[in-house]
């Protein structure tokens, strides 16, 4: 029965299209409407294929009939396939009416991973306050930012000097969207580590320090371009502010590489919560019109069967 939870969305939407067909066995004079083609792209993987014998069916509902078929010989092997196509809806109905069954288990499974979610929530939003160290407020000085293309940053941070420019691509220039990048050509943020920064996070301050002097000088390369006023007295503790949400270091624009990692990871569990929720929410929704069916197709079998065998009957009456 396994491959029947596998592939029943598949065979469930093709054979619903022919259901009504089955209902009214013995009309054989209504046209056939040719199964709808059903968008389940969205559910079904590529790579799910129906049995082959399935697609044999499926592929005979979906083929435009005949209008008529008068040879009971025929009548008598459609009704037959009808058959099989309806002892699967069958086989479904009673698989989600069991207790235990795949849709009741896949919404347990979801139920659990729903339960990991939440934890790692609970985990993130309790995560604990990101180690910082102070820098002292050494002041920037000497601040120049160029007029002239490719324009140029320089600074000075006791002791080092920094010196940023443009990298311009001179041949795209005219049509060039995008701010050329700033280069830092000169400048270390080694030597503005404290030398009583705790060893441990030594490694983490020069890291964050060489990313908040970047963002400065662009924010100075932008200020210009904007016509904007330079800051006043901005020092060394501007550029390692500590933060507000995490207490870890910010930069120089106020930003937080932990917090906004956070913030992503967060998402990202909002996102799968939800996906979780709406596949929950789906796979109870097909257990219940599998099992509402039921009974419906349960009295089209029986009305069938009858049919069937009425028309063996008849055959075997012609044959004598
Ligand atoms: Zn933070």
């Amino acid at each position: 029965m396994s491959w029947l939870q596998f592939w029943k969305r598949d065979t469930e939407r093709a054979l619903q299209a022919g259901a009504e067909e089955a209902t009214t066995p013995d009309d054989e004079a209504a046209p056939i409407a040719p199964a709808t083609p059903v968008d389940n792209s969205t559910l079904v993987p590529p790579t799910r294929r129906l049995p082959p014998h399935m697609q044999k069916i499926v592929g005979e509902r979906r083929r435009p009939v005949e209008m008529r078929v008068t040879d009971p010989k025929q009548r008598l092997a459609r009704m037959r396939q009808q058959r099989l196509a309806m002892t699967f809806d069958l086989d479904q109905g009673e698989l989600a009416e069991a207790d235990d069954n795949p849709w009741t288990n896949r919404i347990s499974l979801l139920t659990d991973a729903m339960g990991t979610v939440h934890d790692d929530q609970l985990t993130l939003r309790s995560a604990p306050k990101s180690p910082y160290f102070p820098v002292p407020p050494v002041p920037i000085s000497g601040l120049n930012v160029s007029d002239t293309q490719p324009i140029e940053v320089a600074f000075k941070i006791a002791p080092e000097m920094f010196d940023y420019q443009e990298e311009l691509d001179w041949a795209e220039r005219g049509h060039q969207m995008a701010l050329p990048e700033l280069i830092r050509r000169d400048g270390s943020a080694l030597p503005l580590v404290p030398v009583d920064t705790p060893m441990a996070l030594r490694d983490a301050l020069h890291s964050h320090l060489s990313h908040s002097l970047d963002v400065f000088a662009s924010d100075m390369r932008d200020r210009r371009l904007d016509e904007e006023a330079l800051p006043v007295a901005p020092t060394l503790a501007d550029l390692a502010p500590p933060c507000a949400e995490c207490g870890g270091w910010a930069d120089w624009k106020g930003r937080c590489a932990t917090c906004a990692m956070r913030a992503g990871e967060e998402l990202r569990l909002r996102r799968e919560e939800q996906r979780l929720l709406d596949e929950r929410a789906r796979e109870a929704e097909e257990r219940h019109r599998l099992t509402e069916r039921l009974p419906i197709t349960r009295r089209r079998l029986a009305d069938l069967d009858i049919e069937i065998e009425r028309l063996e009957r008849e055959l075997q009456h012609t044959a004598q």
